[in-house]
């Protein structure tokens, strides 16, 4: 049991080493789940992820405005079935993370991408910040859109990326309550790890994202502020294969989170095409859903 610990003082210098430890502690990254090998005697492993936020980004704000909401609803116009056709051209399997509110707003199109083999998993209700929530809010609205998923689409939904990656403290106890398999939000190695709860084994299969590989920082604009990077699209495929020639030497993982309302655009969905010929002309490469790799890493983890 946890002894309690006194309040936290306001200054960070002033807490107590079992204060300081306590806050690491929480969803901290345990042992590695890195398999000595994949299925098929494949040398690495890639999973594709698509976090189809739509209009939800906007809401998330409170935005009422078309324009930004039509920006969302580019991503289920153009983007989504871009983005379907270019898998079913290459023959792959992939993971698409939905707001509840998105999954509501086009059920036709989760139903799609669900009987296509895809796999839905959770990504808040209408992409709200966890850690800006009430106490107990965030458990109700992931309980909800796990439930609305299930109901659109006909698959329960076996794993969870937050909302911007936005894990709180809270987000662990919540997952393990939901029995999940995996999370893709926390960031502490290249490969899956299994997530320790204040130094517990939680059996939880963490499949690390990262900004380095994710559309939306290379591509988002803000219309109003001095950010506009519209990177070449040569550039990020230049970052992305990187990565996923280090994931191939290592045999390890290479997971990449894209967006349908960034990535769908014509100049930006050629670069995900030449990406996947560029992988699958490597030899041995398994492209999965996250929830194959995570059951994978789960079961066979070298360590
Ligand atoms: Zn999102």
């Amino acid at each position: 049991m946890d002894t309690p610990l006194a309040p936290l003082p306001e200054n960070p210098w002033e807490w107590s080493e079992p204060q300081w430890r306590k806050i690491v502690g929480r969803a901290r990254a345990g042992r590695s789940l890195r398999p000595a090998s994949w299925p098929g005697g494949a040398r690495c492993a890639v999973t594709l992820s698509f976090d189809a936020d739509h209009e939800t980004i906007p809401l998330r704000d409170g935005d009422q405005s078309p324009m930004r909401i039509s920006q969302g609803q580019y991503g289920s116009r153009q983007g989504v079935p871009r983005i379907r056709a270019l898998l079913a051209r290459h023959d792959i399997r992939a993971s698409f993370f939905y707001p509840a509110v998105s999954a509501l707003l086009h059920p036709e199109e989760v139903r799609g991408v669900a009987d296509e083999g895809h796999e839905i998993g959770i990504h808040s209700w209408i992409h709200e910040a966890n850690t800006k929530l009430p106490p107990g809010v965030e458990r109700d609205l992931t309980l909800r859109a796990a439930d609305t998923l299930e109901k659109i689409s006909g698959q329960r939904p076996v794993g969870i990326r937050t909302a911007s990656w936005d894990f709180s403290v809270d987000t662990l106890s919540i997952i393990r309550e939901m029995g999940l398999l995996y999370d893709s939000s926390l960031m502490a190695d290249d490969d899956a790890y299994e997530l320790l709860d204040d130094g517990e084994p939680t059996g939880i299969v963490e499949l690390p994202p990262e900004w380095i590989r994710d559309d939306a920082v290379y591509f988002n604009m803000l219309r109003f502020a001095a950010l506009r990077p519209y990177t070449p699209p040569s550039a990020v495929e230049e970052i992305f294969q990187a990565e996923f020639e280090g994931a191939y030497s290592e045999g390890g993982l290479f997971l990449l989170t894209m967006h349908p309302h960034v990535i769908g655009h014509r100049s930006r969905i050629a670069l995900l095409d030449r990406l996947i010929q560029t992988m699958k002309a490597h030899p041995d490469v398994w492209f999965a859903t996250h929830a194959e790799v995570a059951a994978w890493c789960r079961d066979n983890a070298s360590g």
